[in-house]
């Protein structure tokens, strides 16, 4: 089969590799319908070190079961079906708990010896714990919506909550790509009152304004916090919503949190410490976030994708097949593309 490998910053190619096929009685193998790429996948695209060993790729599929292993009892074969962006036993004390991506027996898409979402077909380990059945067809138009239940809705929802933001709170949202603005549907979605976006793409905060912000801030730095004080009756957001991970954006989400605040962090850190701590301290600012659940919450994020009342997939704006993967994450680094959806 046809799968996505990244063998140094800037290189990302279409081979061959071996076929997808059950390993373990609890696999599943799943064909895979849609797939994207995402922010994080930039990271590696901009730094990783050449190897002679290529990354698999891809954290982020739907797709069609095509065989399950003798363990496995709640997906079958031809059912359609969302992966979060880590798998899970769904049985253990952390999966209990909501925290799939610290599940005892879990990993990551792409590690070891399991493939990359960005191809033709995965071996799913952990079926039964890792894949939720969708009550709709391989080619219904909710795809793009759907898909973001495995990872940046969800991931924007992880950032809500961790930032507590709840009926009547003032949000901010640092970071106008996926996340950020599926950081923006989710706090709309929480009930939040106001909902600032700090982002200077107008494509990026348009979205941002349909998905619910009130207000777009597209100062940087020291400007942007003084804006948003201003546009808070000078104290700052309750909530902020961290979705870059750089130390300058962490440090903003620091400075524009209020007394007493939270910061919901979700972008991938990029520095070994966290950034803002004297802030923090001096304020009293909540740091919750972190790596997202992304399995925990598509039941719940679901019905409002089903019934129409949100459209998350809206952060699509670019579609390419297998052979356009390479053209795609160029896109995606060089800003050109929001958010790149790949049709195997
Ligand atoms: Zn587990």
């Amino acid at each position: 089969m046809r799968a996505t490998v990244m063998y140094a910053a800037g290189d990302v190619r279409i081979e061959d590799v071996p076929d997808a096929r059950i390993v373990k009685p609890t696999d599943a193998v799943v064909r895979v319908t849609r797939a994207c790429i995402c922010g994080s996948d930039l990271w590696p695209y901009k730094s990783k070190p050449a190897a002679e060993q290529g990354q698999r790729m891809g954290h982020e599929f739907i797709g069609v079961v095509e065989e399950t292993g003798s363990e496995v009892s709640t997906v079958k074969k031809g059912d359609v079906v969302v992966a979060p962006f880590a798998f899970s036993d769904g049985s253990c004390e952390f999966c209990a708990e909501g925290l799939q991506t610290s599940c005892v027996n879990g990993g990551f898409w792409g590690t070891g010896d399991v493939d990359g979402g960005q191809g033709e077909a995965v071996r799913v380990p952990h079926a039964d714990g890792t894949l939720f059945v969708l009550p709709v067809g391989e080619d219904d138009a909710l795809m793009p919506s759907l898909l973001t239940l495995s990872d940046v809705y969800g991931t924007g929802h992880h950032a809500a909550l961790g930032a507590r933001v709840a009926p009547g709170r003032i949000v901010a949202v640092v970071g106008d790509g996926a996340v950020g603005l599926c950081g923006v549907l989710a706090a709309k979605r929480l009930g939040a009152e106001q909902i600032i976006i700090l982002g200077r793409h107008q494509d990026r905060t348009d979205i941002a304004r349909e998905f619910g912000a009130t207000d777009v801030v597209a100062e940087r730095g020291d400007e942007a916090a003084d804006r948003v004080r201003e546009l808070t009756g000078g104290h700052g957001a309750h909530s902020v919503l961290e979705c870059v991970g750089l130390e300058e954006s962490f440090l903003t989400a620091m400075r524009i949190a209020r007394p007493g605040g939270a910061v919901g962090r979700v972008g991938v850190p990029q520095t070994p410490a966290i950034p803002g701590n004297r802030p923090a301290f001096s304020h009293n600012i909540t740091i919750g976030g972190g790596v997202a659940p992304a399995r925990a919450y598509i039941e719940e994020l679901l019905p409002d994708i089903l019934e129409g009342r949100v459209n998350p997939g809206r952060v699509f704006d670019s579609t390419v097949d297998l052979d356009g993967v390479p053209a795609g994450y160029r896109a995606m680094d060089d800003r050109e593309a929001i958010k790149v959806l790949v049709r195997p």
